[in-house]
């Protein structure tokens, strides 16, 4: 790996003319081809440098304010890590109950407090279009680490970062990617069929009907000329994938729970099921898993679901740095 000084992704001084400098990050389609090309190249650099020296000053004095008003453990710790990773530091705000928010203060209003204090604001909210409200308030950077079933292009960036280092890159033309579960309310595979029909792959949605992938991402995928097709049961398609993506039936977006207790063991991936996939192909998940995926599946090779956490952490490094003007 090249050392900070000799990288081309990392210069020293905050570049103000840098591509993405200032830029909120709000859905994948802000991006190009070429602009995941970049920020792939960021992250891997990111890696070897995290591999090399764990922990680097290239965002020293610079403060993220990490705003989850939903649970999370994995997006949250890992922009925690990645920010600490880069010399920087964080405000967390976890517990939306013990700050003004439970007195009843608006989104505009909270993150114009933050942005005082903060360079760059992590958000994840329970409302579809929150993080464009959040955005249009700031002036600094706003990242959406998740609005509702709205958008999760964080998770979508580390997942096709995932699928080009576990599979090689120039593999990803001519993949299949197979997404099993719940489509409907699942905002990482919202996001990711988007970002995928940058590349030529065919994706095919596995769901229980009433959990369908929505028409209107469908449509954007179709505009872009990507074969799509819709199967309720995974066995017709698991022997052609080259990545299975598999989510979680988001039981706190059901209005009736009945309609969840019906859908929610609808399919479960283990060592059994897995005999007639390929044995070059990856099975991912965004976590967290409620049964989806059998415990007894982890020592599989192809099971990347807990390296593809680790990937988080590079691209979140990458994207930090590139708002930053650092990269
Ligand atoms: N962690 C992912 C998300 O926040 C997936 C999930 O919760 O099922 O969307």
């Amino acid at each position: 790996m090249p050392t900070q000084s000799q990288s081309p992704y990392l210069p020293f001084g905050e570049n103000k003319t840098a591509p993405w400098y200032g830029k909120d990050i709000l859905s994948v389609k802000q991006f190009t081809r070429d602009d995941l090309g970049y920020v792939f190249g960021v992250a891997h650099e990111m890696r070897g440098m995290v591999e090399r020296v764990g922990t680097f000053d290239l965002l020293k004095g610079k403060i993220l304010a990490n705003l989850f008003y939903e649970p999370s453990t994995r997006t949250s710790s890992s922009f925690t890590a990645a920010m600490e990773r880069l010399g920087g530091s964080v405000i967390p705000i976890s517990e939306v109950k013990y700050s003004s928010v439970s007195k009843g203060e608006s989104l505009p209003d909270t993150i114009r407090t933050l942005e005082c204090y903060a360079d760059v604001i992590v958000l994840r909210h329970p409302e579809t279009g929150s993080a464009a409200i959040a955005a249009k308030a700031a002036k600094k950077p706003v990242i959406n680490a998740g609005d509702g079933v709205g958008e999760h292009p964080t998770q979508a960036l580390l997942d096709t970062f995932t699928i080009f280092e576990e599979l090689g890159e120039g593999q990803i033309d001519g993949m299949t990617v197979t997404m099993l579960g719940d489509l409907k309310y699942g905002r990482t595979v919202h996001s990711l069929a988007r970002l995928l029909s940058l590349y030529n792959v065919k994706i095919n949605y596995v769901s229980p009907e009433i959990l369908r992938m929505p028409q209107e991402v469908m449509d954007e995928v179709a505009a872009k000329g990507i074969p799509q097709a819709e199967y309720s049961t995974l066995a017709e398609v698991l022997p052609q994938t080259d990545v299975l993506y598999v989510t979680r039936v988001q039981k706190e977006r059901f209005e009736n729970p009945e309609d969840y207790e019906m859908v929610k063991g609808a399919y479960v991936i283990d060592p059994e099921i897995m005999k007639a996939a390929k044995q070059e192909m990856i099975v991912m998940h965004p976590l967290p898993r409620v049964g989806e995926i059998s415990p007894e599946f982890d020592d599989d090779p192809r099971a990347a679901y807990f390296r593809q956490m680790e990937y988080g952490l590079y691209v979140r490094m990458a994207l930090l740095a590139m708002v930053l003007g650092k990269a």
